[in-house]
C-alpha cells in the first residue's frame, strides 16, 4: 500500500526511437501539466484514446520512462531518480510477458527467487497467489498450454507474490476476446478486494474505467481532460470531449442557443424553447454565464419516446438484447435514443415516425466556444 503524489509532470520526448519510426530531433509533449494525489489503496484509472499519454504516465510512475519536469512522490518519498527495481511497483503488460521455458509457477517465483527469498516464502505466496487467482492446477504447465486468460492470471500472479507498494497494469485484457474481458474485470475487482494495493490502471476502454475506477483519470493529448468517480464524470462532464467520451451509446450533441432574461433562463433547441430548472438558473447565474451560443447534451437514455413531442423519423433500430438503439433524424439534427426491448417490441422501424420528449433537468450545456461545461464542476 502507498501513496503516490504527480506533481505537475510533463514528459517530453526529444526524438523518436521506436522501431519503425522516422528519427527525428522534434520535440513531442506526452503528457503536459500532470497533477493527481492518489490515496493509500485507491484504484485509479487513466483512460483516454491511444496517444493521450496513458502507457507514458504509466511508465514514468514505475521509472521506465525519466521524468522531463515535475516531481513523482510514493509514501511522500521523492522518486524521480530512484531506479525501477527500487520502488517497490510491479506491473502488468497487455501482452503478459511471461517466460515460454519456465513453468507457471517457476514464472511466478523468479521475482522472488531473485531477492534471494527462502524456499519456504517463495512456496508460500505462489501457492496463495496461484489460490488468489485459480491457478493453482496449471503451476507445473507451461504458459503455451494455457489460454489467454490463464496467462494473464499468471502475470497477475507474478506481479502479486511480491506485495508491491503499487501494482500498475497497462491494458492487461486488451488481448483478451470480449467474454473473458468481462470475466477478468469481475476477477480484477475481486482481487482488488483481497490485497492491499493502490492500483494504477491503464485503459482506453471506458467501461473498463468506469467498472474498475475508484477515480478516472480522462486524457487527451497528453493533458487531464477531468479527475472524478465514474458517477462524477458521468454526471457531470466537465467537457465535451469527455461528455462524448464517457457512455455508450454517445452523448447526443445539438447546436443550441441559451438565452438570459432577467432571472430566467431558456434554451432552444431543436426548434423548441424551453425554461431551463431553477436549479440550472442559479448555477449559471452564479458562473455569470449570458445569453450565448451553447452545445447541449442529452444523454440517450434521458430522451424518451413520447405521445406528442419532437417530430423524429426512425433512421436505423438496432437490437442489443435487453434495449434498442433508435438512431433518429428530426430534419438535419440527429440523435439516438434507448428503448427497452420489452418495449419496442413490435413497434419503431427503419422509417417511423416519433415522437420524443426529455426533461430539462437531464440537458447538459457546454460553451460553443470553449467547450466546457457551463456549469462548474461542484458548482
Ligand atoms: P497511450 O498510452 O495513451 O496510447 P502513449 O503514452 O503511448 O499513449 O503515447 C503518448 C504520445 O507519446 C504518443 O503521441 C506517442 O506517439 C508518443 N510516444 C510514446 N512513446 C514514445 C517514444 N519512445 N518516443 C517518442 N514518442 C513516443
Amino acid at each position: 500500500m502507498a501513496t503516490l503524489q504527480l506533481k505537475d509532470i510533463t514528459k517530453i520526448y526529444t526524438n523518436d526511437s521506436r522501431e519503425g519510426r522516422k528519427a527525428s530531433s522534434e520535440e513531442k509533449g506526452a503528457v503536459r501539466h500532470f497533477s493527481l494525489d492518489i490515496e493509500d489503496n485507491e484504484f485509479i484509472v487513466l483512460v483516454g484514446p491511444s496517444g493521450c499519454g496513458k502507457s507514458t504516465t504509466l511508465r514514468m510512475i514505475a521509472g521506465l520512462e525519466d521524468i522531463t519536469e515535475g516531481e513523482l512522490y510514493i509514501d511522500g518519498k521523492l522518486m524521480n531518480d530512484v531506479a525501477p527495481k527500487d520502488r517497490d511497483i510491479a506491473m502488468v503488460f497487455q501482452n503478459y510477458a511471461l517466460y515460454p521455458h519456465m513453468t507457471v509457477y517457476e514464472n511466478m517465483a523468479i521475482s522472488l527467487k531473485l531477492r534471494k527469498a527462502s524456499k519456504e516464502e517463495i512456496d508460500r505466496k505462489v501457492r496463495e497467489a496461484a489460490d488468489i487467482l485459480g491457478i493453482t492446477e496449471y503451476l507445473n504447465s507451461r504458459p503455451k498450454v494455457l489460454s489467454g486468460g490463464q496467462r494473464q492470471r499468471v502475470a497477475i500472479g507474478r506481479a502479486i507474490v511480491r506485495d508491491p507498494k503499487v501494482m500498475l497494469m497497462d491494458e492487461p485484457l486488451s488481448n483478451l476476446d470480449a467474454k473473458l474481458r468481462n470475466e477478468m474485470r469481475s476477477e480484477i475487482i475481486k482481487l482488488r478486494q483481497r490485497i492491499n494495493t493502490t492500483f494504477v490502471y491503464v485503459t482506453h476502454d471506458q467501461i473498463e474505467a468506469m467498472t474498475l475506477g475508484d477515480r478516472v483519470v480522462i486524457m487527451k493529448d497528453g493533458y487531464i481532460q477531468q479527475i472524478g468517480t465514474p458517477q462524477e464524470v458521468y454526471d457531470h462532464p466537465a467537457n465535451l470531449f469527455v461528455a462524448g467520451f464517457i457512455g455508450t451509446p454517445e452523448m447526443n450533441f445539438f447546436d443550441s442557443a441559451l438565452e438570459k432574461d432577467g432571472e430566467k433562463y431558456y434554451l432552444d433547441t431543436m426548434g423548441y424553447r424551453i425554461r431551463l430548472p431553477e436549479e440550472t438558473e442559479k448555477k449559471l447565474s452564479e458562473a455569470g454565464i449570458g445569453s450565448c451560443e451553447v452545445t447541449s447534451g442529452i444523454r440517450p437514455d434521458h430522451l424518451r419516446v413520447e405521445e406528442s413531442g419532437i417530430a423524429s423519423t426512425v433512421d436505423v433500430r438496432e437490437m442489443m438484447g435487453s434495449s434498442v438503439y433508435l438512431h433518429l433524424s428530426m430534419g438535419d439534427v440527429n440523435a439516438v435514443t434507448i428503448v427497452p426491448s420489452i418495449t419496442a417490441a413490435g413497434k419503431y422501424q427503419n422509417g417511423s415516425s416519433v415522437s420524443i420528449g426529455f426533461d430539462p433537468e437531464v440537458v447538459h450545456l457546454f460553451s460553443r466556444e470553449t467547450g466546457d461545461n457551463l456549469i462548474p464542476f461542484n458548482g
